[in-house]
């Protein structure tokens, strides 16, 4: 009941990359850096489990940016070319290498750290992957010609590597699709299509993470045009809840979109976004409960998995640290409260 996990990405340690930057530089090289990454991998599941989470993944520690990772393994990439293109409907300006021939993978991507990961805890082990559409919104196109057949492309390399991530042992692979929030119609359209097609044939847990993106300025910017109400998740959710994915990550806390809009989600499991990433106030296990309560209005309570409104990756460490405290204690308070409010054991 209320298992705790988090949206995915954890601040990198100062002596593993630059802080507080989505797109930070490695400190180190070659055998070094990978001796870094898996080192911090290690201490974020260990510091996860600390923190009280139910749920824990590698915090996304041996990959620069959560769509880059997972290009430098793809072939048909150009990344010595990069060029600016503007983002998520030009909200930012991001460097980003360009397709240039068919894609292909040019081998395990995520091996080494889901490995650790799996043979270091006895929890359940989530990982992440950016979503089809969101990739290809974060590279730029020339060869394919068309959104669609690269996305499929894209989904075809990723349904390879989940299937091989299933294989390590994880116990639920989800897709990261910011963009689904950005190009509703698209997202409806095809963006879900592409998102199946990613996880075909997978029988461990599937989630997507749709979100307005980390705690950045761009970001923050953005937010303050969309209004009092947020009703993007309006126009997504009910192709998602006709599609086989079984887990929805949405945000909730300190975001302006209507709660009851989770009750599109029916029958899907709901991650809820109980800890606000754009702001470094720590929000009370009081506060958390709270959000679990509200929930409780629009997903049955044993639907209900307390979870952070995105990644963390920009954050400093010791505020992610104390918020991933705040979610693990937050998620006890609200299972004390239901056994007190229902007598159960
Ligand atoms: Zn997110």
């Amino acid at each position: 009941m209320f298992e705790a996990v988090i949206a995915g990405s954890l601040p990198k340690p100062s002596w593993l990359s630059e802080t507080e930057k989505l797109w930070p530089q490695w400190k180190l090289q070659g055998q070094d850096l990978s001796q870094a990454k898996m080192d911090a991998t290690l201490m974020w599941v260990k510091l996860q489990e600390d923190a009280g989470l139910d749920i824990v993944g590698d915090g996304e520690q041996a990959r620069q940016h959560f769509v880059h990772g997972f290009l430098e393994q793809v072939g048909g990439i150009d990344f010595e070319h990069k060029v600016t293109m503007g983002i998520r409907d030009g909200r930012y300006d991001a460097q980003v290498p360009q397709v240039i021939a068919p894609l292909k993978l040019k081998g395990r991507v995520h091996a080494m750290e889901a490995q650790l990961a799996r043979a270091h805890t006895t929890k359940k082990l989530k990982f992440t992957l950016p979503g089809p559409m969101t990739i290809v919104d974060t590279v730029a196109d020339r060869f394919y010609g068309s959104k669609v057949s690269m996305a499929m492309a894209f989904a075809d390399l990723l349904n390879q590597e989940a299937l091989a991530l299933q294989a390590d042992g994880v116990d639920i692979i989800q897709f990261d699709e910011p963009a689904f929030n950005v190009y509703m119609k698209d997202a409806a359209d095809w963006g879900v299509q592409a998102l199946e097609r990613a996880a075909r044939g997978l029988t461990c847990t599937t989630a997507v993470h749709i979100c307005y993106g980390y705690g950045i300025k761009a970001n923050n910017d953005w937010k303050e045009k969309l209004g009092q109400e947020w009703r993007q998740y309006e126009e997504v959710f009910p192709a998602l809840a006709k599609s086989s994915i079984r887990q929805v990550s949405l945000e909730c806390f300190h975001s302006h979109v209507p709660p009851h809009l989770m009750a599109l989600l029916e029958g899907k499991d709901v991650m809820v976004g109980v800890i606000d990433v754009a702001s470094d106030v720590v929000e009370t296990p009081e506060q958390v409960a709270d959000t679990i309560g509200l929930a409780m209005k629009y997903v049955p309570a044993n639907r209900i998995f307390p979870c952070t409104n995105c990644g963390m990756a920009p954050m400093s460490r010791e505020v992610a640290l104390a918020k991933l405290k705040a979610l693990g204690d937050g998620a006890r308070l609200a299972r004390e409260r239901w056994q007190t409010k229902t007598g159960a054991p």
